[in-house]
């Protein structure tokens, strides 16, 4: 057989490797697979027992001889070995024959090592890709939105995921400047369960403080406040209880989080080059990531820093499909692709 006819063959994935959520495409399918990056190993032999939403239903309630790892959790990657259980399982919910598998593109998170940047390659390597690729998550997500990335012109990209928000300005097919803080969704989780420990007394798991920011979690004040139950243990009798919450305390509960997350949009502002700074302002600031999907951070945005802002299509999806549109096109985004240093 052939190698043009093997590559005929092949099959070219995508890989979101996101602190919260994996997703995968398949070239010729689209996205088959979107689960949280989770994985649950037994305890004295490491065995993985599940991967993503089965990993997830055993968050906080595993007991002794099984715990779940978040392989990425802050926004780099904490545990190596893990990272490559999560994208060979991953690769293994798409479906598709490791034989067969030709190029991956894998995007990483703007900051990465030279170091990092190698565990992932060779951890796809390992997975059975013949090529692999990398490139920046910021940029897979603009070229995921539709943006032209090839123009020169100024385009700000904010992406809010679990662990980090990244915020980059890309014109000419390159990051022209870059700022990431780990403060993100997670964060926000974590501002709730503090909010209702200290408050209400009430211990509550970060599953149940994710579902309360979705349900009725705001960054400016919405036109009809909303509602919703929570249940929790009280820290005093140690019984559970449940209570009504509103969704302006959640806002307050979230302030700090999303003040750090406006700021760093400021601070990228005020060092943007001033030609591109003008292009922000006139074509405004692009929200991606899970994170872009809390209510009225958009306007909240704009109220602080007088810019337009638009949320992306889908954009827990964004930087996935933007993957796609590189394994469609190698050509046209090989300028975007992260080169390794040789010998790292
Ligand atoms: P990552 O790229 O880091 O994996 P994602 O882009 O998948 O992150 O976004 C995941 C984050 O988005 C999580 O912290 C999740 O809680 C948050 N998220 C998802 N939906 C919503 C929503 N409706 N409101 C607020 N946050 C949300
Ligand atoms: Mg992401």
């Amino acid at each position: 057989m052939s190698f043009s006819f093997l590559n005929f063959l092949s099959t070219d994935i995508g890989i979101d490797l996101g602190t919260a959520n994996s997703l995968i495409y398949v070239k010729g399918k689209g996205i088959t697979v979107n689960e949280p990056s989770i994985i649950a190993l037994e305890d004295s032999s490491d065995r993985v027992i599940a991967v993503g939403n089965a990993a997830r239903q055993m968050m906080g309630r595993t007991h002794q001889e099984i715990h779940t790892i978040r392989p990425l959790k802050d926004g780099v990657i904490a545990d190596f070995e893990a990272t490559e259980i999560m994208i060979r399982e991953m690769i293994k919910k798409a479906n598709i024959n490791r034989m067969m598998i030709g190029r991956i593109v894998v995007c990483v998170p703007s900051g990465v090592t030279e170091v990092e940047k190698r565990a992932v390659r060779d951890a796809a390597e390992r997975s059975g890709a013949r090529e692999t690729m990398l490139v920046a998550e910021a940029m897979a997500a603009a070229i995921g939105v539709g943006l032209d990335i090839h123009e020169p012109v100024g385009n700000m990209v904010v992406d809010i995921g679990g662990g980090t928000s990244e915020i980059a300005v890309i014109s000419l097919s390159g990051i022209v400047h870059h700022n990431s803080i780990r403060i993100a969704g997670d964060e926000m989780n974590q501002s709730i369960i503090q909010y209702f420990k200290k408050n209400y007394n009430l211990l509550i798991g970060e599953k149940t403080a994710e579902e309360i920011k979705c349900e009725v979690g705001s960054a400016f004040a919405l036109e009809e406040e909303l509602e919703t139950t929570v249940k929790g243990r009280d820290l005093i009798d140690g019984i559970p209880k449940t209570i009504t919450i509103g969704s302006s305390e959640i806002r307050d509960a979230l302030d700090e989080a999303i003040m750090a997350i406006v700021d760093a949009v400021k601070l990228s502002l005020e060092r943007t080059p001033p030609e591109l700074a003008s292009d922000i302002l006139d074509r405004g600031i692009i929200l991606t990531g899970g994170g872009a999907l809390l209510r009225r951070l958009d306007e909240r945005l704009r109220h602080e820093t007088s810019m337009a802002v638009h949320v992306a299509e889908d954009p827990l999806t964004c930087v996935v499909r933007g993957c796609g549109r590189i394994l469609d096109e190698p050509e046209r985004f090989e300028k975007v692709l992260l080169k390794q240093r040789r010998g790292v």
